[in-house]
């Protein structure tokens, strides 16, 4: 049994203290959803503001990348320990968003992961072909060298401790969602590849779906057998909306 997954990726949206009011909206709106992890992850400069409002929720806050190194003359980076120490949980890595803009390769993922893991963080790893890519017809190889290159070293048990998101580039902030038949397509394929790698452990592996969801489609989601939560973005950034997501409504 899986525990679904349901994450906010707020992106560079809000300050301290819009996430602070956001937060205070949603809290009593999801304080009696058990058996699932509700997460956000805002902007760096917001955690310290979450960590504080979030203490004794049943909400958990991430960060949305990191550098690999412990620490060190990088300006501008923030160091794994430094989001341990503002009571993050989680860590999104190799969004699409950063793959495309800021050049992230499937290398620096697989970086990342390790040192998220050793930092005892839990690392939402993004996978996802582009528009022409799904058009050529190579989804599968696309997503299966991301899988395979972002998670390449992992123990079995390091494996089934991570959580994966599936995210098609072109339904991402698009309004366009994969239909739930697609997504699921493409999330059994990832779980068949991580399973022909590190058999049963692939079972145990968190496999979201992210590219416009919102509390419309959330539900038909949700009940694909290899879909066990969502990322999501723009439909995070309001209480209400989010709230609604993370009790399937
Ligand atoms: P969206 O973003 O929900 O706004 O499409 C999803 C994401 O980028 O994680």
């Amino acid at each position: 049994m899986r525990t679904p997954v349901l994450a906010g990726n707020w992106k560079m949206y809000m300050t301290p203290e819009e996430g602070r009011q956001m937060v205070q909206a949603l809290i009593p709106l999801v304080a009696d959803c058990q058996e699932r992890e509700i997460v956000l992850c805002p902007p760096y400069t917001s955690l310290a503001a979450l960590a504080e409002a979030l203490k004794g929720t049943n909400i958990a806050s991430g960060a949305q990348n990191m550098h690999p190194a412990k620490e060190g003359a990088y300006t501008g980076e923030v160091a794994p320990g430094m989001l341990k120490a503002l009571n993050c949980k989680y860590v999104i890595l190799g969004h699409s968003e950063r793959r495309q803009y800021f050049g992230e390769t499937d290398a620096m993922v697989a970086e990342k992961v390790k040192a998220a893991l050793a930092a005892n963080l839990i690392p939402i790893v993004c996978v996802g072909e582009t528009l022409a890519q799904r058009e050529q017809g190579i989804t599968e190889p696309v997503v299966d060298i991301q899988v395979r290159l972002g998670l390449a070293g992992l123990s079995p048990e390091e494996l089934a401790g991570i959580i994966i998101a599936y995210e098609p580039v072109w339904a991402i902030g698009t309004g366009k969602t994969a239909s739930s038949a697609d997504a699921q397509k493409v999330c059994r394929f990832i779980r068949s590849v991580l399973s022909s790698w590190h058999g049963d452990a692939a079972k145990k592996v968190r496999i979201l779906y992210g590219g416009s969801v919102k509390p419309d489609n959330i539900r038909e989601l949700m009940e694909q057998p290899d879909i066990d939560g969502a990322l999501v973005g723009g439909a995070s950034l309001k209480a209400d909306s989010f709230a609604r997501i993370v009790r399937f409504e």
